[in-house]
């Protein structure tokens, strides 16, 4: 079909070094991973040594100053394999980028090089008990006093939770009232007196992703942790999304694609009325129509990253491949089950467990009804 433009050899050359690195220390542990509901600490570290973490930071905050293409690489392998447990994309590609983007020297220098290196693990918490897609209905307030502010409310369902050594916090700071200007972003050490953390949460799937909940207790954390400035907040994160939809995208059609490849593989050897399940009209068909939607989504989302990479991309675009995107892979993933029949609904199959662990692609990044809200205001 139509070949890919986006990669050098270099670009491939990191791919073929970060799919040894997986497949060698990254999926035989990933099993007990899951039954722990966390990812062990230490493989944070040794990506890091490896150069596989905050790759795109410029060199003197710890990173290799690459392109973005590099990032892609990284999740196009991690969605391959389905590390689902794996939460570097979000400390690499969401929270160091904030920090770069709109954070003082100090916090650069702080934190940058030690999340490079995984010695410091990152989340981001802007979701509570009440306030998912409606961030602006966010009841967690950081009240000045002096030269701090004062942490008070929760946060839920927050990747790398449970791991985290540093989150940066959605807050209010203006007021309660639901005003953009009120929102702001600040880092928030785990270690400060009032913060604590949840068991990592019970999910459907992605089940070594460590997703907890975060609780803020007077937490008194200095106004230096600010990100950008007070009231900044909701436009920071709004300049950030269209990469962080991107990302799903991604993912979406490269664990898609490997589903599909292992699925080809699945019906040429198993055999049903003495002859290989691939010869039927009907998996041929079915295997037609998931190779045909997913070149065409390839396609777009290739395009939508070449403009991300010219800082181009328009953020309906990139709602349009994160809502379009994922809901082809929940399609394709459960007729590849369908497929496999019954040995498809079971664990030790690889489309099984993506079966579960895709489901969240729909929720997470925002809502697919939030992308198609957005889509539809440029109409
Ligand atoms: C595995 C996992 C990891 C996550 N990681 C993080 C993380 O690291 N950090 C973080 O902050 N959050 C994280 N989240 C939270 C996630 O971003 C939210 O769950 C998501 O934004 C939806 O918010 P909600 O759960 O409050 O749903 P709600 O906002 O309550 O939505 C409920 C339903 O109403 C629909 N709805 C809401 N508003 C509208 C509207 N205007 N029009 C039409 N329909 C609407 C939604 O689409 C949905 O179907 C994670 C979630 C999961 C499942």
């Amino acid at each position: 079909m139509i070949p890919r433009q986006l990669f050098n050899a270099d670009h491939e050359g990191f791919r073929k070094s970060f799919r040894r690195f997986l497949d060698a220390e990254v999926m035989p542990r990933h099993e007990k991973w899951e039954e722990q509901g966390f990812v062990d600490p230490d493989i944070w570290k040794r990506a890091g040594e490896l150069g596989f973490l905050c790759t795109n930071m410029p060199e003197n905050y710890g990173g290799s100053g690459v392109d973005r293409l590099f990032s892609v690489i990284l999740l196009e392998e991690l969605a391959r394999t389905n590390a689902s447990g794996i939460g570097w994309p979000l400390h690499s590609d969401i929270v160091a980028p904030y920090l770069l983007r709109y954070g003082s020297e100090e916090l650069k220098q702080s934190w940058l090089p030690k999340m490079a290196s995984g010695e410091v693990i990152s989340a981001i918490a802007m979701s509570e008990p009440g306030a998912g897609s409606d961030l602006q209905a966010i009841k967690t307030f950081a009240t000045e006093d002096g030269s701090d502010y004062i942490i008070n409310g929760s946060k839920t369902f927050i990747t790398n939770g449970y791991n985290c050594d540093i989150a940066v916090v959605v807050v209010k700071t203006g007021g309660a009232a639901r005003d953009s200007k009120n929102v702001s972003l600040i880092v928030m050490e785990a270690d400060r007196a009032g913060f604590t953390k949840g068991k990592p949460l019970k999910k459907v799937g992605m089940k070594a992703q460590d997703t907890c909940e975060l609780f803020f207790d007077n937490v008194r954390v200095p106004k230096t942790n600010m990100v950008g400035q007070p009231g900044m907040g909701f436009m920071m994160l709004m300049q950030e999304l269209a990469w962080e939809r991107l990302l799903i995208a991604i993912t979406s059609v490269a664990n898609a694609e490997a589903v599909l490849e292992s699925t080809i593989a699945y019906t040429k050897e198993r055999e049903a009325f003495g002859r290989p399940v691939s010869t039927f009209q009907n998996t041929r068909f079915k295997l037609a129509e998931m190779k045909t939607e997913l070149q065409i989504a390839r396609v777009f989302v290739d395009r939508c990253t070449e403009l991300e990479v010219k800082g181009t991309l328009q953020v309906d675009a990139a709602a349009a491949a994160k809502y379009w995107c994922s809901d082809l892979q929940g399609r394709v993933i459960d007729q590849c089950v369908q497929l496999h029949g019954g040995n498809g609904f079971m664990l030790e199959y690889p489309v099984a467990r993506a079966y579960i662990d895709a489901r969240a692609q729909r929720i997470y990044g925002g809502t697919n009804e939030i992308m198609k809200e957005i889509i539809s205001r440029s109409i």
